[in-house]
């Protein structure tokens, strides 16, 4: 049967920041994995295909992380940058809508999944999660020179991003072209002059990144 809407869930990182032997992705939060909470919310906000990138050597545990999810994920090796995830995840994407996820946020509600996916069937290029920023921000120089940056004008960018498939493709190809590294896919589509739309995100689509990430997350469970 033919897709309409795939995830790719980027799960390839080593999670160094957060320390421990188990990949990221594989680490639990009241017994159950990140990716699998990834996984479950973006089914149930409506992605009919879901595409996981994982780090080849724990193809094994991923798999039986995954194993009773239906329909069955599909399970693709990742690279060694997330933009090299992404486009190995993409290769595998045959339906017109595609939504980019971090499976180090395994919190992201299927309300914003739903959203996001609405806005793409309106019509949108690319539609993004964001937050206001709560905290003064300052930028700083390498040497230490610093300045105030107005926070108003600032949001923090989430996932899950949705995209046009086509649009996504022709992005990952100029990224390719013009040799340069993104942390996030919105910032591909605009290198082709795509729009990019922004929509409310949600503070439970936190990304565990930091061994306090998880604690914060296991309290956010108990109190969902
Ligand atoms: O490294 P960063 O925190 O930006 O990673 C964000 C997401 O990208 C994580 O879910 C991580 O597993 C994924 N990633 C990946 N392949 C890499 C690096 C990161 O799939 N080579």
């Amino acid at each position: 049967m033919a897709h309409l809407v795939t995830a790719v869930v980027v799960a390839a990182g080593s999670g160094t920041r957060l320390g421990g032997k188990t990949p990221k992705a594989l680490r639990r939060l009241a017994g159950k994995p990140l990716v699998r909470y990834a996984v479950d919310e973006l089914s149930a906000g409506g992605c009919d295909h879901v595409v996981v990138v994982i780090p080849e050597s724990d193809r094994e545990s991923f798999r039986a992380a995954l194993a009773d999810v239906r329909p069955a994920v599909e399970l693709v090796a990742g690279g060694s940058s997330r933009q090299d995830s992404v486009a190995r995840g993409l290769s595998r994407v045959a339906s017109p809508y595609v939504l980019v996820h971090d499976a180090a946020r395994p919190l992201a509600p299927r309300t914003v999944v739903a959203a996001v996916i609405a806005e793409l069937t309106g019509g949108a290029d690319c539609v993004i999660p964001v937050l206001p920023v709560v905290d003064s921000i300052r930028s700083v120089t390498p040497t230490g020179d610093s300045r105030p940056v107005d926070r108003l004008n600032l949001r923090v960018v989430q996932t899950p991003q949705g995209f046009q498939t086509d649009v996504l493709r022709e992005a990952h190809e100029k990224l390719a072209e013009l040799q340069v590294q993104v942390t996030d896919d919105a910032s591909a589509v605009e290198l082709i002059g795509a729009h990019v739309r922004l929509i409310s995100g949600s503070e439970l689509a936190l990304k565990v990144t930091r061994p306090i990430d998880l604690v914060v997350a296991e309290q956010l469970l108990k109190e969902a």
